[in-house]
């Protein structure tokens, strides 16, 4: 059957990547979590302490920097590695989420991770979550959807996620850190989070996972017969011919 590529863009923590891994697994695509590289630019800079305007030096670590997805076979979830060590756990901390919006708007960041997104995912069969998926890296993305969801219900997630990991923030913490997020990730000069014209709005306020999933596999099954109805259309006029 033919391959075709997912975008799902959207704001902070509307559970974009549980969503996107789902519809990933059920549809046997790959799944490529872009939020975690610009995460791992960020753990790299700072660990080497990198100012975010000291241009030079991050051009020379993006040089050097190897991100890349590996399968853990015990969890079966793709992890994020930084220069072959898995550092899934880090990239998720609260200072690496404070810091993430600023090194994402550098353009020269955001040329590099957009170019490595587009080869993961050139030969299609990818569900890739992020914010600028279906307008910049793949604006001939067969299925797009938008999520959002109102800034509590999301920072509420949130801090569910960061207490299973034995983090504990504040929900206002947590509400100021997604508001700040949005709004960098939303007025940044270089590929800005927006809906793309074509993208279909999902909102998971009151929505449970199994919800959204049926939601994006709805759209790809019609996208999909589409696709199908196309061929057999243009089979048929080329054997007119
Ligand atoms: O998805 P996640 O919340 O992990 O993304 C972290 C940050 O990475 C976002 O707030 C945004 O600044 C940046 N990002 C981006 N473009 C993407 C994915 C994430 O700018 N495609």
């Amino acid at each position: 059957m033919r391959k075709i590529v997912i975008a799902i863009d959207g704001y902070s923590s509307c559970g974009k990547s549980t969503t996107a891994k789902a519809v990933a697994a059920e549809l046997g695509y790959a799944y490529i979590d872009t939020g975690a590289m610009y995460r791992a630019v960020t753990l790299y800079l700072l660990e080497r302490n990198i100012a975010f305007d000291d241009l030079p030096r991050i051009e020379q670590a993006l040089h050097d920097i190897h991100i890349a997805f590996k399968r853990n076979r015990k969890t079966g979830r793709n992890e994020l590695c930084l220069d072959g060590v898995i550092r899934e756990d880090e990239i998720r901390q609260m200072r690496i989420s404070n810091s993430v919006s600023e090194v994402s708007v550098i353009p020269a960041v955001r040329h590099t991770l957009v170019r490595q997104q587009q080869r993961m995912g050139r030969k299609r069969g990818v569900v890739m979550d992020g914010r600028d998926i279906g307008t910049t890296v793949f604006p001939d993305a067969e299925v797009k959807v938008f999520m959002t969801a109102d800034v509590v219900t999301r920072a509420e997630r949130r801090q569910q996620e960061l207490a299973a990991k034995d983090e504990h923030v504040a929900l206002e913490d947590i509400v100021e850190n997604l508001r700040k997020r949005d709004h960098i990730d939303s007025t940044r000069a270089e590929s800005p989070l927006r809906r793309a014209a074509d993208a279909v709005l999902l909102d998971t306020t009151h929505m449970v996972i199994e919800e959204q999933v049926d939601f994006v596999l709805e759209r790809v099954s019609a996208s999909l017969f589409s696709l199908a109805a196309l061929g057999n259309d243009q089979n048929g006029r080329e054997a007119v011919v």
